[in-house]
């Protein structure tokens, strides 16, 4: 299979399977057991390379099972602080995850007033608008570094020093930029920032959260006290080491080549198929996007429908504005870019995977086939055929 899918999942770095197998066949027990000492000196090994990787220090992150975690405990902590305070204003991105956007109604029953952050067409901040909402009235704020639907970056850092002139926290979904753009927190305006191991090739359920040293924090998952007290619940030891491991291979000197060799192929790609078919459109920033992503809009083809056709033909992308898996709905990021509804629909997301050697041409090839083939179908008013994308066959 070509896979062009890695903002969904990465695959998984071939680091960790020795990492993987030793810690779920052997060493298996609780960290927690007295006769299980050398697991919690693993953990904190796993977590001095994290911070060493993000630049802060060890006893800024906490693990976390991912992302969606992360996101939610950071928005139930700031939440706390300013339980008794009279600010009640909010600031939340326009094109924020899920995982970020489920709380607002949370929030908004506790008493906070919820205001988004505009962009713009290309998914960028409109500072100007951001500027004018951000005044003394603000308890915090929350923001995606990446979006990963469309790859555009924001101004991170600017955004965070004009919160921490008014003393605001400021919390970053880094998900979809870890790994990408070189980040170095404790230099960084930002207050708190999640992150995702499988979205890095290291395995499921674990990601991270940095808050910073000083900061409040009202952990979200309270029990048995690990994590220092912060998120109670049993570690996933192999997961937890595996992020480790990959903090350390991405923290190689050698694997920016390796970034800027992905958004070569990501450029012959696009390159590719602006120029052979008619009616492509990318969606998001040109330049001010992270280096594997490719939105891309076919006039006349419906996404869903491309997308499983590639499939059938050994290729995994996804619809670029599906705002949930499975779902035709279009997402929340397309409806603040205020794209037309026909583009949206007409977006498929290529996730190029930060790995060297990629059949970028190949890849073209076959979406062009696809789109043409889709495109004559169409013509004859036949409805996309749906067919389930990961069909037995393609196992055995
Ligand atoms: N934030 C962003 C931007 C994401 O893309 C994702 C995963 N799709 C998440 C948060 C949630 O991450 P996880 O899968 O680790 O819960």
């Amino acid at each position: 299979m070509i896979y062009l899918d890695a903002n969904s999942t990465h695959p998984p770095r071939e680091e960790i399977f020795p990492i993987l197998e030793k810690y779920n066949r052997q060493f298996w027990q609780n960290p927690s057991g007295l006769y299980a000492r050398f697991l919690r000196q693993k953990i904190e090994e796993a977590r001095l390379q994290v911070a060493q990787w993000l630049g802060a220090e060890k006893e800024e992150i906490i693990f976390t099972s991912g992302a969606t975690e992360s996101n939610n405990t950071s928005l139930f902590s700031f939440a706390e602080i300013f339980s008794n305070s009279s600010k009640k204003k909010v600031l939340i991105g326009s094109i924020e995850h899920s995982s970020i956007e489920a709380i607002i109604p949370f929030l908004e029953n506790r008493g906070f007033q919820v205001e988004r952050i505009p962009i713009n067409c290309e998914g960028l901040v409109d500072f100007d608008s951001y500027q004018k909402i951000l005044d003394d009235d603000v308890a915090f704020i929350s923001h995606c570094w990446v979006n990963s639907e469309i790859g555009t970056f924001q101004a991170i850092e600017k955004m965070g020093f004009l919160a921490q002139e008014r003393k605001i926290p400021f919390h970053i979904d880094g998900v979809a930029g870890l790994g990408k753009i070189p980040i170095q927190l404790s230099k960084m305006p930002i207050d708190a920032f999640s992150f995702s191991g499988h979205k890095l090739g290291a395995g499921k359920g674990v990601g991270g959260l940095y808050i910073r040293s000083g900061l409040r924090f009202f952990p979200l998952l309270r029990g048995g006290g690990q994590e220092k007290g912060k998120r109670s619940g049993t570690e996933n030891v192999p997961a937890i080491l595996s992020l480790g491991e990959v903090a350390r291979v991405l923290s190689q000197p050698n694997f920016q080549d390796i970034c800027s060799q992905v958004e070569e192929y990501r450029n012959q790609f696009e390159e590719y198929l602006l120029s052979s078919l008619e009616g492509v459109v990318l969606n998001g920033h040109q330049d001010f996007r992270v280096q594997n992503t490719s939105n891309l809009s076919f006039s006349g083809c419906d996404a869903t429908g491309l997308v499983i056709l590639l499939a059938e033909k050994g290729l995994a992308c996804s619809a670029g504005s599906a705002c949930m898996a499975g779902s035709r709905e279009i997402s929340s990021t397309f409806q603040a870019m205020k794209i037309d509804e026909e583009r949206a629909k007409s977006s498929v997301r290529f996730s190029f995977p930060l790995v060297g050697n990629f059949p970028w041409k190949e890849a073209a090839e076959l979406v062009k086939k696809m789109v043409e083939k889709f495109r004559s179908v169409q013509g004859k008013k036949v409805g996309p055929v749906f067919i389930h994308p990961f069909q037995e066959k393609d196992e055995t």
